[in-house]
């Protein structure tokens, strides 16, 4: 080990606070190392993009304008509640576990140092958890506008006239829904054939229909061909969005431009080349134990690449204390990294909640042996109770199988409601367990219920 000899040294530091390494050097703490978490920005970003720049504030500002508070309440209802949260957390992690939060930005000095602010810091352990940052497209004219990411969106003082977005994935849409909910004019640019990419084909047109009914203009299948910014007379800004040819060829214009086509490993400032540490693809190279090429260094969360959701960094965090806490060094009983059902959702009103497998993905995979069933939540008595019935449940499973292969839930709560999947799908549980429970009623789950009983029916069928 060449460990610096001014360094401060400890058994394990975390460098970002995020739901990844905060847990790490947490947990550890807890069972007795000598752990410290580093962070870049304590003041404003402490516990990472999901508390402050992602989950918490867009699904704050969600909530807000559907439940009809004007943009200021909603701003003031986010900034509270990320602010509670922001400062709870570092409460905890630096007075209650008593981890040391070093703050400042980290970079590697060699495999066993960083340097931050000046400061050397050595250990024997490494977790590199620095999360992510928006992926920009290589558009013409992008380099010379001012475009806005999600952290830009989150700092808004009034609504944009018209926003542009260009990206229909899960932060293009939620932010557009609620912006357009506040009174903005939005226009959504998707260049693949639909919008949520990778996401089931039918879900997808569904949603983008209901948006589209709202009022929202959403362009897919085409991608954007160039992007200008100009200085009008009054002084104040317009974006263009092109679009050279086709059946919605034209010029775009708006007042504020988002920029949502995702997002990229942050490993910037981590001078990794100084620790040897090997990235592929943008993201680092770790292997199923979550080490990178250096034993000692570990990544986890967002810097490793998709998919990048919170559950799943916490879930990686949750492999590696439990390796760790085995044995300091690989050895047998170490666990590699198993996906588990990974819900993904997509924050819109209402939401889109799925778990496994596409109909596209499962025809591919199962051919003709594939089982669909769709149940609409206009069924339901508690939607009407609720006054909401938009969207529908759609189960995919195969002949002769109790397996869930897939499920996607759009409607009211669905959010929540894919839980009861997760778990199933995770337990060896079916279609069958799910339509035999017994619900309460009138509740939304009964439309679990339903999709139970009708892929029973569906797939037992001879
Ligand atoms: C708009 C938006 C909405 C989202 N909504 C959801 C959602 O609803 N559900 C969901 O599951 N996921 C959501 N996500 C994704 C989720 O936020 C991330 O997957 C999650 O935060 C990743 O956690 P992480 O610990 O890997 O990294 P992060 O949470 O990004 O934490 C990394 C931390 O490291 C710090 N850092 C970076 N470099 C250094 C350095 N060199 N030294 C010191 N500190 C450093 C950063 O400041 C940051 O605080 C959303 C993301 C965005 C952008």
């Amino acid at each position: 080990m060449s460990e610096a000899n001014d360094a401060k040294h400890f058994d394990l530091i975390s460098i970002g606070s995020g739901s990844a390494g905060r847990k790490v050097a947490v947990v550890l703490k807890r069972a007795g190392w000598n752990t410290a978490l580093v962070e870049g920005r304590v003041d404003d970003h402490f516990g990472g993009t999901c508390i402050n720049t992602g989950c918490i504030p867009t699904k704050a500002l969600v909530e807000a304008a559907h439940n009809g508070y004007s943009f200021t309440q909603a701003k003031e209802h986010e900034r509270k509640i990320v602010e509670r949260i922001r400062k709870g957390t570092l409460r905890h992690v630096e007075e209650r576990v008593g981890v040391p939060v070093i703050r400042g930005y980290a970079s590697f000095v060699d495999d066993h140092t960083i340097e931050v602010n000046g400061e050397k810091y050595s250990a024997d352990y490494f977790v590199v958890a620095t999360g992510s940052e928006p992926a920009i497209p290589p558009i013409k004219g992008i380099d010379k506008v001012n475009y806005s990411t999600n952290e830009d969106i989150l700092k808004l003082e009034k609504p944009p006239k018209h926003l542009l977005i260009i990206g229909g994935g899960r932060i293009g849409l939620e932010f557009g829904q609620m912006l357009h909910k506040f009174g903005s004019d939005v226009t959504i640019f998707e260049g693949m054939p639909q919008i949520l990419p990778g996401e089931d084909r039918e879900m997808a047109d569904a949603l983008k229909e209901h948006l589209t009914s709202l009022g929202i203009k959403i362009f897919t299948g085409r991608f954007v061909d160039e992007v200008k910014e100009v200085v009008k007379d009054d002084g104040s800004r317009e974006f263009e969005v092109h679009l050279y040819e086709g059946e919605n060829a034209g010029v775009y214009k708006g007042d504020m431009l988002l920029v949502s086509t995702g997002r990229k490993p942050r490993i910037g400032p981590l001078k990794l080349e100084n620790a040897g540490v090997e990235v592929e693809k943008g993201a680092i190279k770790v292997n199923e134990f979550l080490q990178t090429n250096k034993p000692h260094i570990f990544a986890i969360g967002d810097v490793v690449g998709n998919p990048m959701f919170t559950n799943w960094a916490a879930f990686q965090a949750g492999v590696l204390i439990k390796n760790l806490k085995k044995s300091k060094t690989r050895s047998d009983d170490w666990k590699p990294l198993v996906a588990p059902s990974i819900p993904r959702i997509t924050f819109t009103v209402p939401e889109l909640a799925s778990v496994g497998l596409t109909e596209e993905e499962a025809r591919e995979r199962y051919g003709e042996k594939v089982v669909v069933y769709k149940f609409y939540n206009k069924w339901l008595g508690k939607s009407m109770i609720v006054n909401d019935w938009v969207g529908f449940l759609k189960g995919i499973g195969i002949k002769g199988s109790n397996e869930i292969i897939g499920a996607h839930l759009w409607g009211v709560r669905t959010a929540s409601l894919v839980q009861m999947l997760v778990l199933a799908r995770d337990n060896g549980l079916g279609w069958k367990e799910l339509g035999e429970m017994i619900y309460g009623h009138p509740v939304l789950a009964e439309g679990i219920e339903a999709l139970g009983n009708n892929m029973t029916r569906l797939t037992q069928a001879e």
